[in-house]
């Protein structure tokens, strides 16, 4: 077993994990997020060795393995990559429809500028990071020029939203969701409230609980984190009604936003990503860079 504490959960015959995130390789990011997450991980840069992605889900097809997600994500900002990647990447994954439940393409909002790019994955959700409400403050904190929320394509879009949980905001929070609801509308699929890691694999590995970066002083300063776990759940049940109660496997607690939107916590008191299976550079592997055996998965 490659890591012991991933809880086995089977279902309909099948064994389920959370979710299948293809990392693409870094290919820049038009976002200077001060928490960079891509920056904070430090994942091996090189060939993205996409030809090996089908012969993979042929095999995880045949182990009978199940994801309740599949997202796209690119290290940086996926829609950068040329459109005949894409188109192949969307071709290899649409050849096991089985597989996944759900579709994701996490983007900086870059995406809604690139149409071409958008057409191919169109039908998916598009996941999205903000640490505001307001679009502004939301760009002078995130140190980007363009505004993707006043795009066409974004108006068109399924939305699956990211909000980072901020000392500064904290105040707001209940007001900022409904906010969020309310202007997003029915293409809001999910809102989920994000608490930062503080150097993950560093920490996997050493355990010291040493900062070693900027973004993890960042997140230090001015992020919410695990141990706040328990006020924000205090704070959002006020006014939020609980849909799922805590669960120690998802580790997470669900919240019904209005109009059938879920709130979701995931609160970081277990190894974050443990039911995560990550293709990177032709590799299944998880968030600790450990390589993945199909056979864990069946
Ligand atoms: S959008 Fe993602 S990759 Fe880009 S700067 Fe922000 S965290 Fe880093």
């Amino acid at each position: 077993m490659y890591a012991p504490d991933v809880p086995i959960i089977r279902r309909d015959g099948h064994r389920w994990m959370e979710s299948f995130l293809v990392i693409l390789d870094r290919r820049g990011c038009p976002k200077a997020c001060p928490y960079c997450t891509a920056e904070i991980t430090d994942w091996p840069k090189g060939d993205d060795r996409l030809e090996r992605l089908p012969p993979m889900l042929d095999e995880l097809h045949e182990a009978g393995t199940r994801f309740e997600w599949l997202t796209i994500s690119g290290n940086g900002e996926p829609s950068l990559y040329p459109v005949g990647v894409l188109r192949q990447l969307r071709e290899s994954l649409d050849a096991h429809p089985e597989l996944f439940v759900d579709r994701r393409f996490q983007s900086s909002g870059e995406l809604f500028f690139r149409p071409d790019a958008f057409e191919i994955f169109h039908d998916y959700v598009m996941e999205l990071t903000r640490v505001h409400v307001d679009p502004d403050e939301d760009m002078r904190i995130l140190r980007y020029r363009r505004d993707h929320t006043k795009t066409e394509t974004y108006a068109g879009a399924q939305i699956g939203l990211n909000h980072v949980l901020l000392r500064s905001t904290f105040g707001t929070l209940l007001d900022d969701l409904e906010r969020y609801r309310d202007e997003i509308g029915g293409r809001l699929q999910s809102l989920t409230l994000k608490i930062l890691n503080v150097d993950t694999r560093a920490d996997e590995r050493t355990r010291t609980g040493r900062v070693q970066s900027e973004q993890s002083r960042w997140i230090q300063e001015h992020a919410l984190l695990g141990e706040d776990a328990d006020r924000v759940i205090e704070r959002v049940s006020t006014r939020f009604a609980v849909k799922r109660e805590y669960d120690p496997v998802l580790d997470r607690v669900v919240w019904d936003l209005g109009n059938e939107v879920p709130l979701i916590l995931v609160t970081k008191r277990e190894r974050y990503g443990r039911l995560h299976v990550v293709f990177h550079e032709g590799r299944l592997i998880d968030y600790a860079l450990r390589e993945i055996p199909i056979n864990d998965l069946r």
